[in-house]
C-alpha cells in the first residue's frame, strides 16, 4: 500500500510539550488553569483587537454560547450559511431557534448578501446571522455588516475555519458581535480538541465562562440560578494551544504553497481552485477545485481515484437545507436554484496536509490528471 496523504492532521512542534510539562509539574490537570488564561490572553493578542477570549471545549460549545448571548431563544430565526458543516446549525437548534439557510455567493463560496437582504425581506424578524468563513477564505464582510446593522441583528461570525485569515487586512474571528473559533485536530492550529468564543464585550464574555462552568454562583456552596454547562477547556489542551499558536503564521504560509502548487499543477484543466477576492488574504485551510459545469467528469470519481492511491479528498460540505435532519427549513436563493448545491456537486477538497512534500502533492496532482 503507498504512504497514505491525508486532507488535514495536526503538525506538531516542540514548546507544545513544553506548555503540558508545565501544567503536570504543578499538577494543573483541571479545566481552568494558566494555559487556559495565557491562550486566551494570546488568542486575542494575535486577532490584534481589544477582544476577549474564553476556552472551551469545542468550538461547537463556543456556538452554542454564542447563541445564547445573542439571546436566541425558542422560535426565533437564525439567517445561518447554507455551505457549511452541520455543527453551526446544530448550535442554534440547541436554543430551540429555527434556521433560515441563506445560499452562496460565486466569488468566496460565503453567505451572499444578496441573499441575505431578501432573507431579511422575508424575515424581518430574524433575530442574528450565523455567518461562516468557509474553508479559511473571508466573506464579503463590508456588506455583510452593513446589512445586520440595518436590520438590527447580532453577528455571530462562525471562524471555525478561519483563524489566521483576513478581511481587508482584519483577522477573522473579529467581525462578530460573538465570534467562535476551533482547534478541533484537523482545524490550522490545534488543542487535540478544543474552541474558543471571543467577544468585545468583557461582561459577555464573563457570562460565557460562567455557562461554561455549570452556572455556579460565587458562594461557598453549590448555588445555581441558571443552567449550566461543562464546557472549560483542560488546561493540559490549553498548552497544546499555546505552542500551536507561535507556529500560526508557519502553518498558514505552508497552506498557502498548497494552494499555490495546485493552482499551476491543474491549470490545464477544467477546474478552478477556491476563489478568494482581491485585498484578502485566505488560511487556504483546505485547498478545494470545482470541475467545469461543461465538463462530464464527476468529483466522486476522482474521489474513487485518489482513494485507489490511499489518497484521501472528500467532496464540499453538503449544503445544509440538502441535509434530511434540516429538510424542513427555509432557504433562501439568489438565483434560479442553489449556489451552494451546485458547489457541492462540482466540488472536491483536496489533500491540504501541511506535512505533505512536493513530491507527494505531485502524486495527487498527476492522479487528478489521470482522471481527465
Ligand atoms: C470544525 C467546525 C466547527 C466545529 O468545531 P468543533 O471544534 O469541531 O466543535 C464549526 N463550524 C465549522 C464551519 C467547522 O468547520
Amino acid at each position: 500500500m503507498k504512504q497514505p496523504i491525508l486532507l488535514s492532521t495536526p503538525t506538531m512542534h516542540t514548546e507544545e510539550q513544553c506548555y503540558i510539562r508545565e501544567a503536570f509539574e504543578k499538577n494543573w490537570i483541571a479545566p481552568l488553569g494558566f494555559n487556559c488564561d495565557s491562550f486566551e490572553e494570546e488568542v486575542c493578542r494575535y486577532l490584534g483587537q481589544p477582544l476577549h477570549g474564553v476556552s472551551l471545549v469545542s468550538g461547537t460549545a463556543a456556538l452554542h454560547l454564542a447563541l445564547k448571548l445573542a439571546g436566541v431563544k425558542r422560535g426565533d430565526i437564525v439567517l445561518c450559511s447554507d455551505l457549511t458543516f452541520a455543527a453551526t446549525v446544530n448550535a442554534v437548534l440547541y436554543e430551540g431557534g429555527i434556521p433560515v439557510f441563506v445560499d452562496s455567493e460565486r466569488d468566496t463560496w460565503n453567505m451572499d448578501p444578496v441573499a441575505l437582504e431578501k432573507a431579511f425581506e422575508r424575515y424581518p424578524q430574524a433575530k442574528a446571522v450565523m455567518l461562516v468563513q468557509l474553508y479559511g477564505t473571508p466573506a464579503k464582510m463590508d456588506d455583510i455588516l452593513a446589512i445586520c446593522r440595518a436590520h438590527g441583528a447580532v453577528l455571530i461570525e462562525d471562524a471555525a475555519e478561519a483563524l489566521s485569515a483576513t478581511y481587508r487586512g482584519q483577522q477573522c474571528g473579529t467581525f462578530g458581535d460573538y465570534n467562535v473559533l476551533s482547534f478541533n485536530g484537523n482545524k490550522i492550529i490545534t488543542t487535540s480538541g478544543g474552541g474558543m468564543l471571543v467577544t468585545k464585550d468583557k461582561a459577555a464574555r464573563d457570562k460565557a465562562f460562567f455557562w461554561a462552568t455549570q452556572s455556579r454562583e460565587n458562594e461557598y456552596w453549590y448555588e445555581h440560578k441558571e443552567v449550566g454547562y461543562n464546557y472549560r477547556l483542560s488546561n493540559v489542551c490549553a498548552g497544546i494551544g499555546r505552542g500551536q499558536l507561535l507556529h500560526i503564521e508557519e502553518h498558514k504560509a505552508a497552506k498557502k504553497a498548497i494552494y499555490e502548487r495546485y493552482k499551476a499543477g491543474l491549470a490545464d484543466l477544467p477546474v478552478q481552485m477556491n476563489p478568494y477576492a482581491d485585498g484578502d488574504e485566505p488560511n487556504f485551510w483546505l485547498s478545494c477545485i470545482t470541475i467545469d459545469p461543461s465538463c462530464a467528469v464527476d468529483p466522486i470519481s476522482v474521489l474513487e481515484a485518489l482513494r485507489e492511491e490511499n489518497i484521501e479528498s472528500r467532496p464540499l460540505w453538503k449544503p445544509m437545507h440538502l441535509q434530511p435532519v434540516f429538510a424542513q427549513y427555509d432557504m433562501v436563493y439568489t438565483e434560479e436554484a442553489a449556489v451552494s448545491a451546485d458547489l457541492f456537486r462540482r466540488g472536491l477538497c483536496l489533500p491540504s496536509d501541511i506535512k505533505m512534500s512536493a513530491s507527494e502533492q505531485q502524486r495527487v496532482i498527476d492522479c487528478i490528471k489521470s482522471c481527465f
